[in-house]
């Protein structure tokens, strides 16, 4: 089973004790792929230097809306061209934490959608509590390569998303016994999603509240497998391909 981890926080220091271990477990329990995802400008940094220390590992960089305070613009485009960095994320909005202001999150989330595409980049949207303004700022600004990491919306969000051709990504969520995502994972088209782990964060269910990692992919694995009623190779074998196509489209050209 080989299996294409779509977003993670690896840089950050949750793993400085013990990186080269857990990277080295996880190539050798089959997660090929990492994406490496920035939230700011230092992470970016980090998520890259990841990226070019591993080769099964990618970098996204962008300044998440609660860490838009220091914006560079100038470091993402320099950054944009390096071949290991396939999207810009994760970006968007949060109106749960509120850092900042709806109108000043609106205003850098827009401005690093435009940038993706200007590059031709993929978008990975991080969207707590803000689907609607999400949709529009992607909507009006015709982004295609969209996918909405942690999806959180209901199913009438979902069909939203997917009849714009956007993609879903499952995190270790779908398994909590509260989550509700059940249908969601029903109504998703088996080419439209990716999963992840979101590490450090959202353990799945049995490791909830220890420190998350791509380890733990199997569990989101099989909760999908169980739903929709296939076995847990082909969610792994899919959402491998789905990943494959959607974010590393442009390094075979
Ligand atoms: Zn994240």
């Amino acid at each position: 089973m080989k299996i294409f981890e779509t977003h993670a926080h690896l840089d950050f220091e949750e793993f400085d004790k013990d990186r080269s271990k857990l990277l080295k477990d996880c190539f050798n329990s089959g997660v090929e792929k990492i994406i490496n995802i920035g939230v700011g400008k230092q992470s970016s940094i980090n998520s890259i230097k990841l990226a070019e220390k591993y080769p099964q590992i990618y970098a996204a960089i962008g300044f998440h809306p609660s860490e838009i305070n220091d914006y560079d613009e100038d470091f993402l485009i320099e950054n944009l061209a390096n071949k290991k960095v396939i999207a810009i994320g994760e970006i968007g909005l949060d109106y749960y934490r509120m850092h900042f202001s709806k109108k000043e999150q609106q205003e850098i989330f827009s401005k690093q959608v435009d940038l993706a595409l200007k590059f031709d980049k993929p978008i990975i949207i991080h969207d707590r509590d803000a689907h609607e303004d999400c949709y529009k700022i992607l909507k009006d600004r015709k982004a295609k390569n969209v996918v909405f990491h942690c999806f959180s919306g209901d199913e009438n969000f979902a069909e939203k998303v997917l009849s714009e051709n956007w993609y879903i990504s499952f995190t270790g969520v779908i398994t909590f016994k509260n989550s509700k995502m059940d249908n969601i994972i029903r109504m998703v088209p088996k080419n439209k999603f990716f999963i992840e782990t979101d590490s450090p964060y959202l353990s799945p269910t049995p490791n909830r509240g220890k420190r998350n990692s791509p380890m733990n992919l199997r569990y989101i694995i099989n909760k999908i497998a169980e739903v929709k009623q296939v076995t847990p190779k082909m969610v792994a074998d899919i959402s491998y391909g789905n990943a494959e196509n959607f974010f590393l489209k442009n390094l075979k050209k």
